[in-house]
């Protein structure tokens, strides 16, 4: 039935190629979860809810509750999710983000605890990955374009003139006051690769004060799942191949991931958002040493106890490429990862033995 209406949708959406190519991505999670048993289970013992948020679909599963809880339940979490977004968003004018943006090169901006958390988070990360992820990288997305209707590549002279804006050392926080300041001109944060997982993060939060049954929520790939479904089966997770061309192709995944207990999954992948120019493609995962988007890797699934470190992580082993990437992941306890590099073959780290099923 959702498959049915996410199709509807895609084929009548009029927000253009763009949305169109988010929906179909959460078509294809939303097959892949059919087809290797995710969610599935007796009619009656989940419910499922949709909402278009954070530019993508966010899908809300939730197991053993009924259904007037489970509609009281949906509202809030939409909710708060949207509240989330409207303060972590770069775009959106009245943001908490925007006023730090804006204010680059002349004020320190006082901000709520939400986006002092994240941001703080994004920082570490940054350092953890050696700058491979960074969130002061927003000047490089608008010289790209990418958000827009019409984005470019952009000339090496303007890469240039722009890099040294992208540095998170460069970023000041007070705790003290929970304010944040950007000390030159024209520097600007985008959160892009680290919201996502913490909004899904905080929906679960939210759930917890009125369920205590498992949960699934899918935000376009990046995933929360929580406790055990009533059936005993564990959560399948498909990761598709970044080199299908037609992503509605019903093509088998190329793996599927076995997982139980708390766990975020995000995949940052090279087909999700993308424009082609020249007959090249150019992604909007970038390397913030070059200014070009990141090469060497196809997709990068993560496999965190929460999903706000599993979308940073896939976003910076990603950039860091094959190599960098496996060996940060193989350091971090608890913490897995599956890379798809351009032939398409699949690497993970050694904790997902026995976890992974290759598909071919
Ligand atoms: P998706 O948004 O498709 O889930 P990601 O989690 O990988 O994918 O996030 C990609 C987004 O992160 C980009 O759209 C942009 O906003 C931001 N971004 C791009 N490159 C970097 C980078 N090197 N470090 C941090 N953020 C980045
Ligand atoms: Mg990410």
């Amino acid at each position: 039935m959702l498959v049915r209406e996410l199709l509807e949708r895609v084929k009548f959406s009029i927000r253009g190629r763009r949305q169109a190519r988010v929906l179909l991505f959460s078509l294809v999670v939303i097959l892949l979860f059919s087809a290797w048993g995710c969610g599935r289970g007796n009619p009656g013992e989940k419910t499922t809810a949709s909402r278009l948020l954070m530019d993508t679909h966010v899908d809300l599963t939730l197991y053993g509750v009924d259904k007037k809880t489970s509609q009281q339940i949906t509202k809030e979490v939409f909710a708060e999710m949207m509240r989330l977004e409207n303060i972590l968003s770069r775009t959106e004018a009245g943001s908490d983000l925007n006023s730090v943006n804006r204010a680059a090169g002349s004020d320190w901006v006082e901000v709520g605890p939400e986006l002092y958390l994240v941001l703080g988070k994004a920082l570490e990360f940054a350092e953890l990955a050696e700058g491979a992820f960074d969130p002061t990288v927003a000047p490089l997305l608008e010289l790209w374009g990418f958000g827009t209707e019409h984005p470019k590549r952009p000339s090496e002279d303007e890469l240039q003139a722009v890099l040294p804006l992208i540095d998170y050392r460069l970023v000041r926080l007070d705790r003290d006051r929970s304010a944040v300041f950007l000390p030159q001109e024209g520097m600007k944060l985008d959160l892009g690769a680290i919201a996502k997982g913490f909004i899904i993060d905080q929906g679960l939060e939210k759930i917890r004060k009125l369920s205590s049954g498992a949960v699934l929520i899918n935000a376009g790939g990046d995933i929360r799942l929580s406790g055990k479904k009533p059936s005993g089966e564990k959560w399948s997770v498909g990761i598709e191949d970044p080199l299908t061309k037609d992503r509605n192709s019903g093509e088998p995944c190329l793996a599927v991931l076995h997982l139980e207990g708390e766990l975020g999954v995000a995949t940052s992948g090279d087909y999700q958002r993308y424009f082609k120019e020249g007959g090249e493609l150019y992604h909007h995962i970038l390397d913030p040493e070059s200014g070009m988007p990141a090469g060497g890797l196809r997709s990068v699934t993560i496999v965190a106890k929460d999903a706000l470190t599993a979308d940073a992580l896939s976003t910076a082993v990603f950039v860091l490429g094959k190599e960098r990437g496996l060996s940060l992941l193989e350091q971090l306890p608890g913490i897995e990862g599956v890379l798809v590099d351009e032939e398409g073959e699949v690497i993970y780290s050694s904790g997902l033995e026995g976890k992974i099923e290759l598909m071919r």
